[in-house]
């Protein structure tokens, strides 16, 4: 039943390093128990946050994780320390687990990427021929209820269909542009947290820190 207690004066066998002053000394314990990881809070001065689907970080208190788990201690910024819960079992100095598991990530990214685009191709389809549509509409409404629709509102109309088109498909844009931000807040390098290229993804490797 390994138990760590993880902070500057921790017993976890990887170093924290000591730019990391937002970490407190006894900051976290960690449990792991026939195959149940779980980290609690040991009342630490800047806290535990858990990094969800998004890359977004999350106060938490006390939690049962799985050891792909990627934690910060403290607040943020260069005074925290962020790792994933595996790094305990790790060897020193290795860190393909971390890299399989980012290589993991970045292919549910670009899948996920690849479905939004398909997305947005057809959202963009559909507000290029929404001119036409308006033609149609205007050209229906005469022919057929007898609706006259003066020159300058047809025009008006046709004009501004594709933008109306485009306000409707805002939703589908921003989804997008936020799957593309993911990128940078999930594919970091374990080691250093600088984002990695799709190269360094490949090879499993962070060019600045050389961590593999
Ligand atoms: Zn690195």
């Amino acid at each position: 039943m390994p138990q760590y207690i993880i902070g500057r004066k921790g017993n976890q066998p990887f170093k924290i390093p000591p730019t990391a002053t937002g970490v407190s000394g006894e900051h976290a314990k960690l449990l792991i128990e026939n195959g149940c990881w779980t980290i609690e809070d040991l009342e630490s001065t800047n806290g535990i946050f858990l990094r969800d689907d998004k890359g977004d970080f999350n106060r938490i208190f006390k939690m049962q994780l799985s050891e792909d788990a990627v934690v910060r201690l403290g607040n943020g910024g260069y005074h925290s320390y962020t790792f994933m819960l595996y790094r305990v079992l790790a060897p020193a100095g290795d860190f393909s687990y971390e890299f399989m598991k980012i290589q993991e990530i970045a292919q549910q990214l670009i899948s996920l990427e690849a479905k939004q685009e398909t997305v947005a191709s057809r959202n963009n389809w559909i507000a290029r021929c929404s001119g036409i549509g308006a033609v149609l509409l205007c050209s229906a409404a005469s022919s057929l209820f007898h609706i006259n629709i003066d020159l300058g509102i047809r025009y008006m109309l046709i004009a501004s269909a594709p933008v109306l088109v485009g306000i409707l498909f805002q939703g589908d844009a921003a989804k997008l542009k936020e799957i593309r931000g993911r990128r940078r807040k999930l594919l970091v390098c374990p080691n250093c947290g600088r984002p990695l290229s799709d190269y360094e993804i490949e090879q499993r490797q962070c060019s600045s820190c050389k961590a593999k």
